[in-house]
């Protein structure tokens, strides 16, 4: 059986490099965090980015840990040390005392929350600085706090707000869970998380992910008519706001990844007609009605899981992250995988990780130097430990 799939414009090479050659730097003004790698590196063939980031890799030997987000691409992964979602990695980091550089090849919230729990010896490296995540940008410090000014003005002493992150968020939103009695979550704890949340006060506030946030809280058995949604570009535009806001047990951030948010009830009616045998697994930062049309949904851990458990002759369509799914349906030959996105799009900001940068940083260390390193202040390190704590030791 053979899907179709084409590439979407975004997947390109040409999205990532360009940015840093001489003729384009003008046009590309702005993306000064981009624009920063030795044009020496940006020009590098595969083979040569390839032996050497294999050489610098076998000098650092045990000082040197690298973490691949699952999402990453092939020549990213196949150096990583450590596999996993952001989460898991940022636990595999604590787990290493004895490296001194933490190279993490994900996006900048994760690096973020291996430096929180990472040891004060060791420093962590972003390869690229420029690799954020477009969902955890969503929500800034600034436009939380306005949030959470607003919601107690509006619901008084009474409120009860307990405010929850995602992980996939910037450590200061992190303490800032820690600092207002909240916690943060993952895609795999986040219906404990909401239990536990509800045990401590009366309404939730949930950022970034509104997606997450929906599904889960539906699973709880809290109806859309207990949910309000809260645009920070335009907080209370609606005319009955307030009284929406009043009678919500959760109120969640207008969030959203566009990866997971590109799948459809329709490609999974599609995939259905085709395949009748099909068994359709989605993330939860797709849309309810996604989620709710699938056969089973979970994290990047749980997709992992129920793939690896399944037996030879299954047959799944697949709503995540298409380098994940690419090396699924690699490494399970015996089963039938594909994504249900028909224009195969990674995660654009994942992809920002390219060889070339990986090899920069690594050359660098091997001399001593540690370029884009990712460091949180310790009062910030300290309350989005607690939050952090505070979601160890939810079951
Ligand atoms: S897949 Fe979505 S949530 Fe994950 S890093 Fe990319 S933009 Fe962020």
């Amino acid at each position: 059986m053979a899907v179709i799939q084409e590439q979407c414009s975004e997947s390109q090479e040409a999205v990532v490099l360009p940015l840093i050659l001489p003729q384009l730097r003008a046009k590309y003004d702005l993306s000064k965090r981009a624009d920063t790698i030795p044009q020496s590196y940006a020009q590098m063939g595969g083979e040569e980015l390839d032996r050497r980031i294999a050489a610098a890799r076998a000098t650092l030997g045990e000082r040197l840990v690298i973490l691949g987000h699952h999402y990453q691409r092939d020549e990213i992964i196949k150096y990583a040390d450590f596999r996993g979602d952001s989460f898991k990695l940022a636990q595999q980091a604590a787990m290493r005392p004895q490296a001194d550089y933490i190279v993490f090849c994900g996006v900048h919230f994760m690096a973020e929350s291996a430096d929180i729990l990472s040891g004060p010896h060791q420093k962590v490296v972003l390869p690229n600085p420029a690799a954020g995540c477009s969902m955890a940008d969503m929500a800034n410090i600034a436009e939380v706090e306005e949030c959470w000014e607003m919601l107690h003005e509006l619901l008084g002493d009474d409120a009860g707000l307990i405010p929850i992150t995602y992980m996939n968020s910037a450590a200061n939103l992190k303490a800032f869970c820690g600092r207002n009695g909240g916690i943060v979550c993952t895609s795999s704890n986040a219906p404990a998380v909401i239990k536990w949340a509800f045990m401590q006060g009366k309404r939730v506030l949930f950022f970034p992910d509104e997606h997450l946030g929906r599904n889960t809280a539906l699973r709880y058995g809290i109806t859309e008519e207990q949910m309000a949604v809260w645009n920070p570009k335009n907080p209370m535009a609606a005319d009955d706001a307030d009284e929406e806001i009043e009678r919500a047990k959760i109120i969640l951030w207008k969030g959203y990844c566009s990866t997971h948010m590109r799948f459809s009830v329709q490609q999974i009616e599609k995939a259905r007609a085709d395949y009748p045998a099909i068994k359709i697994l989605v993330h939860p930062e797709c849309r309810r009605e996604v989620v709710d049309a699938a056969d089973f949904y979970g994290s990047t851990e749980y997709i992992i899981q129920q793939i690896e458990q399944a037996p030879a002759g299954s047959q799944w369509g697949v709503a995540t992250e298409i380098n994940l799914v690419h090396r699924l349906a690699q490494a399970h030959p015996e089963q039938f995988i594909f994504c249900l996105d028909p224009i195969v799009c990674p995660c654009s900001t994942m992809y920002r990780i390219h060889p070339a940068y990986l090899a920069w940083v690594l050359e660098a260390l091997v001399e001593g130097e540690v370029i884009n390193q990712v460091r949180v202040d310790e009062e910030t390190a300290h309350w989005a430990r607690v939050a952090l704590e505070r979601m160890l030791a939810v079951h």
